[in-house]
């Protein structure tokens, strides 16, 4: 469903990808694993142009949309690749004058051009889908983190996109309110939603993810189903990596 061929980044002379393939079929999560600084956030970033990779192919839907970033893409295709995904970050960027139900507005209302009343409605409905009926007028400020996280993830679904993007969705948040956002992404999974997620919950990787690609130093190391990276891998760097995380 999603191809995404030879994506190379660099900042300035740091060449951060250095040609990254991954097949993403429908319905399915990608967990991303890797040492910290390998380029794991960068490749996440590239998939919806947050960064603007040199080179590199992102195609949806056997070609219907296709950006090829070595051949300086229009405005307007970089903005309907944008449109194609939803992303979760790490410190959730919740606007802080808007209430929860504003921030899921947003997006459809400015962005997509849709009207209030029905942009209020499905935002609404997102909102009780991640356990928050009851906190559709607070603020950012007066929520958990995990609650907060929880918003982000029905802000990036408010846009209704084909892509979910999670980076490091779990990282800010105290241990105890890591799992309610773990079950909301679970939920999303089992209902067919497509996921990339950049993240060290190993026991979600095992557990939640249909492929994982394991990166490092820009460059894919392995790329399978979990059992053949976690129980079958014969690739040192994959083993030397398990060895110092598990
Ligand atoms: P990971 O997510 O695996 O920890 P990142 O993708 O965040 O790795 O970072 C990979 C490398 O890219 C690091 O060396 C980091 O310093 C660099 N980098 C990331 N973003 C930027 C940026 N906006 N400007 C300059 N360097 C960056």
């Amino acid at each position: 469903m999603i191809k995404i061929t030879n994506i190379h980044k660099a900042f300035g002379d740091n060449e951060v990808l250095k040609g990254i393939d991954l097949d993403i079929k429908k319905g399915s999560v990608v967990v991303i694993l890797g040492p910290s600084g390998s380029g794991k956030t960068t490749f996440l970033r590239c998939l919806n142009a947050l960064e603007v990779p040199e080179q590199g192919v992102i195609e949806f839907d056997d070609g219907s949309l296709k950006v090829d970033f070595g051949a300086k893409p229009s405005k307007a295709l970089m903005r309907k690749l944008q449109q194609k995904s939803g992303m979760v970050f790490q410190s959730y960027n919740l606007f802080p004058h808007k209430t929860a139900v504003e921030n899921l507005m947003l997006g459809p209302v400015i962005a997509q051009g849709k009207n209030k009343a029905d942009a209020r409605a499905k935002a609404l409905q997102l909102l009780d889908k991640v356990g928050l009926s009851d906190k559709v007028d607070l603020y950012p400020f007066q929520l958990s983190g995990g609650q907060q996280q929880r918003v982000g993830i029905a802000r990036a679904l408010a846009i209704e996109p084909d892509l979910l993007l999670f980076d490091e969705p779990t990282s800010a948040l105290d241990p105890e309110l890591v799992q309610e956002v773990l079950k909301t992404m679970q939920q999303l999974a089992s209902e067919g939603w497509t996921m990339v997620v950049v993240t060290h919950e190993i026991n979600f990787a095992r557990n939640v993810a249909d492929v994982v690609m394991l990166m490092e130093d820009g460059h894919v190391v392995e790329v399978g189903p979990p059992e053949q990276l976690f129980e079958q891998s014969e690739h040192p760097r994959t083993q030397a990596f398990l060895q110092r995380i598990i």
